[in-house]
């Protein structure tokens, strides 16, 4: 049986300082390819591209325009042409009702879930098509499949990233670019940090499994999409829920 072979390769996985982005940047690399992660922590992304081999860190906020466009320049330089773009970034956000949340709330959400997916998606698919080869693998959640209580700027940032790559996968179907997402259930991660006890209860709490899904997990599938093995799928949406999805 061969191993998943990213020999050569080379990829942006954004939000990879730490949580599921550094275990996809560990996959990655131990499969051969050359990483680049993107986060706005600029030392953990340091820290973490020193503790793998083939790995390095640029410092990118991906809601502004300019700061991708300057990581993009950066990558480049260091690197060359992307094969591999795994938008990964990402915040939970407040644990409030839709009408408790201010619009500031909100908006920030929505500005790094769904708009900075966008905005890498932007600046290095055309350099995909270019190259007739790519693949991009969009971080969303489960929580866009079904809505979770309590966290409508989530949900609604999740649905839009599923909405974005099937829009984009269609897009570039023909031009060797293959995009697909992946919708975790919940992950014990730094992001839950962000949300309350309730919350993460409840979200345990939907899974038949009955445990957090693990990064390593998250990780498995992400490399595989991100592989040439994956080559007639494109604009999927593949569950890592426990057996929590139910389409
Ligand atoms: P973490 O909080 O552990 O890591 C996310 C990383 O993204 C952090 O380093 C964070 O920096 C960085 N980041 C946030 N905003 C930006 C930005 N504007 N520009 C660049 N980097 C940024 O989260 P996870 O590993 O848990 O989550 C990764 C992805 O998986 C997210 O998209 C999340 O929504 C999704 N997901 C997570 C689940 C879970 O239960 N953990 C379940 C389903 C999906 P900083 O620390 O400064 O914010």
């Amino acid at each position: 049986m061969n191993k998943i072979n990213l020999e050569g390769r080379k990829a942006i996985v954004t939000g990879g300082a730490r949580g599921i982005g550094y275990a996809i940047c560990q996959r990655l690399t131990g499969s051969g390819a050359r990483c680049v992660i993107w986060d706005r922590d600029e030392e953990a992304a340091h820290e973490a591209a020193r503790s793998l081999s083939g790995a390095e860190a640029i410092a990118v906020d991906v809601t502004r325009e300019e700061s991708v466009e300057e990581a993009k320049l950066a990558t480049s330089a260091k690197v060359g042409g992307i094969d591999i773009l795994v938008n990964n970034a990402g915040i939970a956000g407040c644990s409030k009702k839709l009408w408790e949340c201010t619009p500031e709330e909100w908006q920030e959400v929505l500005q790094i879930d769904l708009f900075g997916v966008y905005l890498c998606c932007r600046a290095l698919v055309p350099g995909m098509i270019a190259n007739s080869y790519g693949r991009v693998v969009n971080i969303a959640s489960i929580a866009g499949k079904e809505g979770n209580p309590n966290a409508s700027h989530y949900s609604a940032a999740k649905a839009g990233v599923i909405g974005l790559t099937k829009s984009l996968a269609k897009e570039c179907a023909q031009d060797g670019v293959i995009v697909n997402c992946i919708t975790p259930a919940v992950i014990e991660t730094d992001i839950l940090k962000q949300i309350s006890q309730e919350h993460i209860d409840y979200m345990l709490s939907r899974i038949p499994m009955g445990r957090f899904g693990l990064t390593e997990e998250a990780a498995a599938l992400t490399a595989w999409l991100c592989s040439e093995d994956c080559s007639f799928t494109t604009g999927g949406v593949f569950d890592l829920s426990g057996g929590r999805a139910t389409y």
